[in-house]
């Protein structure tokens, strides 16, 4: 990744209008970073269509191909929509529909098979955190979820407690993690995300190994996100 990459991630937010016209205020042509917009999966024609120096990725796909799975939405009908990515194994899935380690890993091969880029989250609770576990979860995660160590994916670090809290962990602590990930697994990109805003954007830019953010809140406002991307 040359340019540093921001995934903006607008969970179920905002209506198609509010979307609009939040990126018709987004400086699309001063763009200092790469910008990818997760919408909501039925915006996303829409939007590709109005947006059309803007890449965009869905939130999630499905494990399966195309068949009888009603509700979910395979990697192939998200890439012939113009989705060049996709979010995989955001905590808040892991949590509400319980997908694990396998399932994220499932659904990785499925996003690669159609050609979108994945962008898996991996990330530890509280509780790891604070029996001093991060690392070894961090690892167990990637393995499990069958992370080549030499491939180049896109893993965004979000700590499960970070994510809308306000609380981040140090730039110190971000960079360490990378560091020992990258020790492991060299050609992994590095996001980190949860709590990232105008305020402290500029810092885990700093960090040397780190590829990009994944925002949430931040996502949602115009103003926000043209002083990350500047
Ligand atoms: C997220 O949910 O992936 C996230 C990073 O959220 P926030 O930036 O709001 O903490």
């Amino acid at each position: 990744m040359t340019q540093k990459l921001v995934v903006a991630n607008w969970k179920m937010n905002i209506l198609l209008h509010e979307a609009v016209a939040l990126l018709e205020s987004v400086n699309i042509g001063s763009l200092h970073k790469s910008l990818v917009i997760c919408p909501s999966f039925i915006y996303i024609p829409t939007l590709v269509d109005a947006f059309k120096k803007l890449d965009f990725g869905a939130q999630d796909c499905s494990a399966n191909d195309l068949g009888a799975y009603t509700g979910e939405v395979a990697a192939a009908m998200l890439y012939e929509i113009g989705c060049k990515y996709v979010i995989i194994g955001h905590s808040e899935r892991r949590i509400s529909c319980g997908e694990d380690n396998q399932t994220v890993g499932r659904k990785l091969v499925k996003a690669l098979e159609s050609k979108i880029t994945p962008v898996i989250c991996i990330g530890e609770s509280l509780e790891v955190r604070n029996q001093g576990s991060t690392l070894e979860h961090l690892f167990k995660q990637l393995e499990e979820i069958g992370i080549s160590r030499n491939k180049k994916f896109v893993i965004a670090y979000e700590p499960i407690w970070a994510i809308g809290s306000g609380v981040t962990p140090s730039v110190d602590e971000v960079k360490a993690i990378f560091n020992k990930i990258k020790g492991a697994y060299p050609y992994l990109q590095l996001l980190y995300g949860g709590s990232v805003g105008p305020e402290n954007a500029d810092e885990f830019f700093g960090i040397d190994v780190l590829d990009g953010l994944l925002v949430g809140g931040a996502g949602l406002s115009a103003q926000k996100l043209n002083q990350i991307l500047s």
